[in-house]
């Protein structure tokens, strides 16, 4: 008998060769595979509102189930638009300056393609969002990337972190295409002030360079802290693609859904990548978002019911030897662990992450996977988006460290 032939599959150099599985991805698999609360990969355990739900099943028993708009249904853009005049003071016409995406990813990525062509400098400010480095990279673009300064206690904890103006002036020059900013801040959970969005401005006065503002957490600001979205600094405005996500403020991160708002001449090039891209988004869900967005209790009342969550999480952790950092916005709470008491607080980032998951029950996420250069200074991100009965479980078990 002969043996089956076998035929090989073709090889080819990678578009991304030093890109595995993101961590987030990762860190869910452990926490899964050690039935650990997960705290890593940011995303709720709680349910989203009923009346969401019902609005979108009656979107689909309405038959609005066939292609919508390339650029979004006209009520969606429409309430973007009007949540945009009301909250940051400037006009985006929903015709030709607001596009809905599959998700704030999505948005990035399309707008990366969009903008960036093989050879342009892009810079990005570390720790930052995993994906806008291979975004980049899939674009042909070169990153250049300045990390976010770490303000130290005198014992060598981070306790805070600033904008590096400086090394950010020292990398933005005629050339650079696009910006990449972002507040409020992943993974450090800083928001940025009006102050650093006139620093931006300054800094990009005389260049062509483009911003992507990914403010994705625009609505998790505390304290009575405002969020600064680039869209009310006028001058900004003109020159910035805003991307934010109704996963976020609503707690449907499984929907996939947000949106880019830019000036019309940046959201043309947006939109013909974005038609070929994805096309358009899923039809009943922007039908069922259109008519609850125009209720703005909703993200209004959301400052309030995170910061909640926030104070008892990190009321829980006062009572560690984890070292809290502020957390003035976003769903993260940082921590330094380098003062626990343990062996294993002599880890790296990643390693403690992978014990903390597997030996204690609790994952997070290590602040150096948003660095390409393995930066290590002792700092984890936990995600307090959950239940009481999840944060105080897993508070227990860290409190036992
Ligand atoms: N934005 C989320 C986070 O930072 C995760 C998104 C993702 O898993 N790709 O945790």
């Amino acid at each position: 008998m002969s043996s089956p032939e076998t035929f090989a599959t073709p090889t080819f150099p990678s578009r991304l060769p030093h890109v595995g599985t993101t961590v987030f991805t990762v860190m869910s698999a452990l926490a899964n595979k050690h039935q650990a609360i997960n705290l890593g990969q940011g995303f709720p355990d709680f349910a989203c509102d009923r009346n969401l739900i019902t609005q979108v099943n009656e979107a689909m028993l309405a038959d609005h189930n066939q292609y919508p708009p390339m650029i979004g249904i006209a009520n969606l853009r429409n309430g973007i638009a009007e949540k945009m005049k009301h909250l940051y003071g400037h006009h985006y016409d929903p015709e030709s300056e607001i596009t809905i995406t599959a998700g704030g990813t999505q948005g990035i990525l399309t707008t990366i393609l969009s903008c960036v062509s093989p050879g342009d400098e892009v810079v990005i400010i570390e720790p930052a969002y995993d994906s806008y480095r291979p975004s980049i990279e899939l674009a042909g673009g070169k990153v250049i990337a300045v990390s976010l300064n770490a303000v130290r206690n005198e014992e060598g904890q981070v306790t805070s972190y600033n904008i590096p103006w400086d090394a950010l002036a020292k990398a933005v020059h005629a050339k650079t295409r696009l910006l990449i900013f972002n507040t409020p801040h992943n993974p450090t959970g800083m928001v940025w002030q009006k102050s650093d969005l006139d620093r931006l401005a300054q800094l990009v006065r005389n260049t062509s360079t483009l911003i992507l503002s990914d403010e994705v957490y625009e609505h998790m600001v505390y304290d009575g802290a405002t969020h600064h979205s680039v869209a009310s600094h006028p001058e900004l405005a003109a020159r910035s693609f805003v991307i934010s996500s109704f996963g976020k403020t609503y707690h449907v991160t499984g929907w996939k859904i947000g949106y880019v708002a830019a000036p019309a001449s940046l959201t043309a090039e947006f939109r013909k990548v974005h038609q070929f891209n994805v096309f358009t988004v899923n039809t009943p869900v922007q039908y069922g978002l259109a008519s609850y967005l125009s209720d703005a209790s909703h993200y209004l009342n959301l400052p309030a019911f995170y910061q909640a969550k926030r104070d008892f999480f990190r009321n829980g952790l006062s009572k560690t030897q984890f070292k809290l950092l502020p957390t003035p916005g976003t769903y993260f709470q940082c921590v330094d662990y380098t003062a626990l008491g343990i062996p294993e607080a002599k880890l790296n980032e990643a390693d403690f992450c992978k014990w903390l998951t597997t030996e204690i029950g609790v994952a997070a996420i290590p602040v150096s996977a948003f660095y390409e250069q393995a930066t290590e200074s002792g700092v984890i991100r936990f995600c307090f988006a959950k239940q009481e009965q999840t944060l105080s479980t897993a508070l227990q078990r860290l409190q036992s460290l």
